[in-house]
């Protein structure tokens, strides 16, 4: 069947009528998916599939998850970005915050007879046919979360750990200032179902392979602090070979930025992170006063305000004189 694209339509709507109909729905999050995109893309379409919908939970890139979510409620059954069907009648993108983050699914989106994104980025410069964008919400599971209440999907706890996970990685455990009142709300009632949220976290936050010690020494060891820069940048880098010098995956370099932005001298935090195609993902974050999201995007990237990236295809020195420019620009 094919889902008309009409605008005005609500995402629960078009996903109601689709499950409704048994017709085709593939979902995906970003490329190098963290517990946010991978948790709205597992819970709705495990929701989906409760309500009869023909579902194909996929995500962009190498197929292979990081350990940290690998243990994640349904993630057994996610299936490879080359094996879903190319024109679903319903394309989902969950935290994404354009079709580029989506990767090679970006074809799919655009093949699907209705796309719906489903986004709390800032950066989201507003793409597929039926959209609920919403910049305030502190994860893209918080979306998912009212998006199953309208489909009339019973929380249980499955559902709950991959929406926990999602809330507590994008809310950094309930410490950033987009945690809101109702935040906690639907936190108590995940919590309710049953979860084991301390496992949740351990398993999210709190553990790496004793490389990763080793590693921190060294990343830390070469940080910079550039006090004059817009209102302080502190920065450092790594790469995907110097984390398997350690017997460490490409992925746990997501997880230095986190140390390096307690720096309280520095506003701004940077961690360059090289890729095997040796290009820079880079992470920004603030504490405050610089907005990193429009130095993210003037540079090709995007993201929130406190927390932002993007990638460089040019050299470290010429990244970060990039980013030097936007952070004294911007002040
Ligand atoms: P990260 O530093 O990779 O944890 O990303 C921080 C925030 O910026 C997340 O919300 C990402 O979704 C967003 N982000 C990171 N890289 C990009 C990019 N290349 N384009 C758009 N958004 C990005
Ligand atoms: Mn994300
Ligand atoms: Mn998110």
């Amino acid at each position: 069947m094919t889902v008309p694209s009409t605008a005005g339509r609500t995402p629960a709507a078009v996903l109601a009528e689709a499950a409704d109909a048994r017709a085709t729905v593939v979902l995906s999050g970003h490329v190098q998916p963290d517990a946010d995109a991978l948790g709205s893309t597992l819970a709705l379409a495990e929701g989906l599939r409760r309500r009869g919908a023909r579902v194909h939970a996929t995500f962009p890139g190498p197929p292979t998850l990081p350990a940290s979510l690998g243990w994640l409620p349904g993630a057994e059954g996610l299936v490879p970005s080359g094996a879903v069907p190319t024109a679903p009648d319903v394309f989902v993108g969950l935290d994404a915050a354009s079709p580029g983050r989506l990767g090679e699914l970006a074809a799919v989106l655009e093949r699907a007879g209705t796309s719906v994104v489903l986004d709390h980025h800032a950066s989201n410069p507003g793409f597929g046919d039926v959209r609920l964008v919403d910049p305030a919400a502190p994860a893209t599971v918080v979306l998912v979360a009212a998006l199953l209440d309208e489909l009339d999907v019973a929380l249980d706890a499955p559902l709950a750990t991959l929406l926990y996970a999602g809330l507590a990685a994008d809310t950094g455990s309930f410490r950033f200032g987009s945690t809101r009142p109702d935040t906690h709300h639907l936190a108590a009632r995940l919590l309710g179902t049953g979860i084991d949220h301390a496992a949740i976290s351990r398993r999210l936050f709190d553990t790496a392979p004793f490389g990763w010690l080793r590693l921190l020494s060294a990343v830390t060891g070469r940080a910079a602090l550039e006090p004059e820069v817009g209102g302080g940048l502190v920065w450092t880098w790594s790469t995907t070979a110097e984390a398997a010098e350690h017997g460490l995956p490409g992925e746990q370099l997501e997880a230095l930025v986190d140390v390096v932005r307690s720096t309280a001298e520095a506003d701004v935090a940077c961690v360059l992170k090289g890729q095997d195609d040796g290009t820079w993902s880079v992470s920004l974050r603030s504490r405050g006063a610089t907005d990193v999201a429009r130095v993210a995007m003037a540079l090709g990237g995007g993201g929130h305000r406190a927390a932002a990236g993007f990638t460089s295809h040019e050299d470290r020195g010429t990244t970060m004189a990039r980013i030097r420019g936007e952070l004294a620009a911007g002040r």
